[in-house]
């Protein structure tokens, strides 16, 4: 008997559905994208026809294309199962083209009529049942949507990387959510830069009472002062003044809870309270959707299911009672109304504790404990402040807050909201108090924090950049990029990052702008609605981009980081100096370049080029420390001067790793860098050589055009067998990576 066909995008979901479908069914993952546009090749995208996008089947990807194609052959009926959204409607959609074989035989292609389309929030076995009772077909809009944003993103990504490329250095790359990200990154650090400090104090009084257990307690002034000798004078008629209590305010404060998590919330919280990155909290709550523990995870939507509601109300009931419960909705931005509807949430909510290691376990219970306080009563808090002053003076008020809470609603399933109950000592209005001493602190003003990647999210959000599925993987391409370095939790713009930024606002403005930003995300939005074209949305945006692109091509280079610090002379021929930016970061190079080549470092000390470090064994001839524009590098010999020099042999040259101190190069470095490129050996399988670089995007290995990026082992010492091993991995594609990140 022939069998239906359920395919999904993971192994990890064909397993946990497998568990729950009968013997009728068959099972298979596609691990991911099977199709995409190739890489950096514009040609891919037939602009003229109507952006109509040529894709092709990803790298690696033939054998499951194969596998699944052979399948389907056998198959009664072709279910597809891949995520909620658009990418997973973009995935069902390619899927189903491979399936049908645009090419061949009508005869022989499966009928459209028994390819259907399912979908379902969650993986438990009520869902999929119930998704299976609905099939539909596939929903072009949404395809639609995905298609418009994958070739928008290529075209701007083509367009844009390449006027970098010639405008600042190869290999960078610019990006249309990218580089507004980056932009508001940097406009951050312009205001941190820009930011002068100022002195202030902080001054208190520690007082005790002067009737009963004579409790002591410390009030704090409520100016700050900018002048010490105002300071010192509000210290000084505190000192001799009579203190009293002013006034006793108490008032009852509500807490309401939070709404259930959505992609950017759960993000964030987990990053502050568990110290999660964003890709990472990602990958765990993908592993725990795929368990059936939790609903889909790339969500812009509050809502809850009414199954969902149900389980609330009986578990809130059963463990902290009915006087517990109310019943909320949570006003949504969401724009997608099509896709993935609901909020994160538990799948059971009698499961309290679920995941397969302490990470999930971690999340887990932080999305359980979102969802059930979300429809619980408010925390009543109530807050005291107490003033005081003196009765013979005049110096601002002094007071303190305490709280305490006298009903903790929704704060029992979410305790870690809770905070500290401050509690104070029962003061009347009159009371004299005994004062101990004033204390002063000299403090500063600080200037505006830097955006942590949570806090990018939320700022990204709040302006409508990017969506659920884009957040995380735009922050970790930023630095993959080498844009921004993540100090502490902070994000700091590189010195390449601000002049790709600086570049691109002071040349394309408007396509980095967060209203343009947004604007796009809409009419996306819009195309998956069914309410856009797909052909005028790129059509109204690409015209004029290009045009713009094209003019902006006649401008100089952008690697001119302004005039060095006067005192700075060129080493060679005493000319002011300016700051370029190299491979390694700034550095400074002489005025008259290129007629004088004298360069320093940024702290001053010369980059030499005429005294050889020692000399290369092979051939006798002396090795040199140089900058060139793609940064330092050693060279062996000098390169011919004057004319015919092209024809002459290039001398070998080899670079040196980035973030090295130039000074610091000794001859064993050079002759380690100058192995480069190492071959390894040859690979069992096609006789051909591996070998192991350094390219502009990093260390590298190669066999055969297969480029693998080296993280963790070390360029100059990998091996053959563990080269072998890398290849023999898995070749993570970009999409697919989105995914499990
Ligand atoms: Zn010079």
């Amino acid at each position: 008997m022939s069998k239906k066909l359920l395919i999904v995008e993971s192994p990890a979901k064909a397993k946990t559905i497998s568990k729950y479908l009968g013997d009728e069914y068959e099972v298979v993952a596609s691990v991911g994208h099977i199709r995409d546009l190739p890489k950096s090749n514009k040609q891919a995208i037939d602009i003229g026809a109507g952006f109509v996008p040529h894709y092709e089947i990803s790298k690696g990807k033939e054998k499951v294309v194969s596998e699944i194609k052979n399948l389907a052959k056998k198959a009664s009926e072709i279910l597809l199962a891949t995520d909620p959204d658009r990418e997973g409607e973009a995935i069902a959609w390619h899927i189903a083209e491979l399936i049908q074989g645009s090419g061949e035989k009508s005869k022989s292609k499966f009928p459209i009529s028994k390819i259907k389309r399912v979908t379902y929030h969650e993986i438990t076995k009520e869902a999929i049942e119930e998704a299976l009772k609905h099939p539909r077909e596939i929903d072009q809009d949404l395809r639609q949507a995905q298609e418009a944003r994958r070739v928008l993103d290529r075209l701007v990504g083509y367009d844009l990387s390449g006027i970098i490329w010639k405008k600042v250095r190869y290999g960078l790359s610019a990006g249309r959510v990218q580089s507004p990200a980056l932009r508001i990154i940097m406009e951050k650090e312009r205001e941190i830069r820009a930011f002068k400090s100022e002195d202030f104090w902080v001054v208190s009084a520690d007082v005790k009472r002067n009737e009963g257990k004579k409790e002591k307690f410390i009030v704090v002034c409520e100016e700050e002062p900018r002048d010490k000798k105002v300071v010192d004078a509000i210290v000084q008629a505190g000192e001799k003044g009579l203190w009293f209590v002013k006034e006793v305010k108490e008032t009852n404060v509500k807490k309401s809870p939070r709404a259930p998590f959505i992609t950017s919330t759960l993000q964030q919280t987990a990053s502050s309270r568990l110290g999660f990155s964003p890709s990472r909290t990602m990958g765990i709550a993908q592993k725990l959707y795929e368990s059936g523990h939790i609903t889909y995870m790339r969500t812009d939507s509050t809502t809850l299911a009414k199954t969902a509601i149900d389980q609330i109300v009986d578990l809130v009931t059963k463990k902290f009672g009915k006087e517990y419960l109310e019943l909320r909705s949570y006003a949504s931005k969401s724009k997608n109304a099509q896709e993935a509807h609901e909020a994160i949430r538990p799948t059971h909510f009698n499961i309290e504790h679920a995941g397969m290691n302490d990470e999930q376990k971690k999340l887990y219970e932080l999305i359980w404990r979102r969802a059930v306080s979300s429809q619980m009563k408010d925390a009543g808090t109530l807050r005291t402040k107490i003033t005081t002053n003196i009765t013979d003076g005049k110096i601002p008020d002094f007071s303190i807050t305490g709280s305490q809470i006298i009903f903790p609603g929704w704060l029992l399933s979410d305790p870690a909201s809770r905070g500290d109950d401050v509690e104070l000592p029962k003061v009347s209005e009159g009371e004299k108090l005994d004062l101990e001493k004033i204390n002063i602190e000299a403090k500063q003003t600080e200037p505006p924090g830097r955006y942590s990647e949570a806090g990018l999210i939320k700022e990204l959000e709040k302006r409508g950049i990017g969506r659920p599925s884009t957040y995380a993987s735009t922050i970790k391409t930023l630095e993959d990029r080498g844009y921004v370095d993540k100090v502490n939790k902070a994000l700091i713009p590189t010195d390449t990052g601000d002049v790709v930024s600086s570049f691109l606002e002071a040349n394309f403005a408007e396509y980095i702008s967060d209203s343009f930003t947004a604007e796009m995300e809409d009419k996306l939005d819009l195309i998956a609605e069914g309410k856009e074209e797909y052909v005028k949305t790129l059509e109204d945006f690409y015209g004029p981009f290009l045009k713009e692109v094209k003019i902006k091509d006649k401008l100089d280079k952008a690697t001119n980081m302004g005039d060095a610090d006067p005192n700075m002379k060129c080493p060679k021929c005493g000319e002011a100096m300016i700051i370029k930016l190299g491979r390694g970061g700034k550095f400074l190079s002489c005025g008259t370049y290129p007629d004088c080549d004298g360069a320093l470092t940024m702290e001053g000390v010369e980059i030499k080029k005429d005294e050889p470090i020692g000399i290369y064994p092979e051939n006798g001839l002396p090795i040199y420390i140089l900058v060139g524009k793609y940064g330092p590098y050693v060279q062996v010999g000098e390169r011919a001067k004057g004319k015919g020099s092209k024809k002459a042999e290039k001398p070998r040259m080899a670079s040196i790793p980035k973030g090295k101190d130039l000074t610091t190069v000794t001859l064993a470095d050079a002759l380690t860098y100058l192995t480069l490129p190492r071959v390894l050996g040859v690979h069992p399988d096609t006789g051909k050589e591996i070998k192991a670089n350094v390219g502009m995007f990093g260390p590298y290995v190669v066999h055969e055009k297969d480029f693998r990026s080296l993280k963790e082992d070390d360029v100059y010492t990998i091996e053959l067998p563990r080269a072998l091993e890398i290849f023999a991995q898995e070749k993570k594609k970009r999409g697919f990576k989105k995914k499990t990140k």
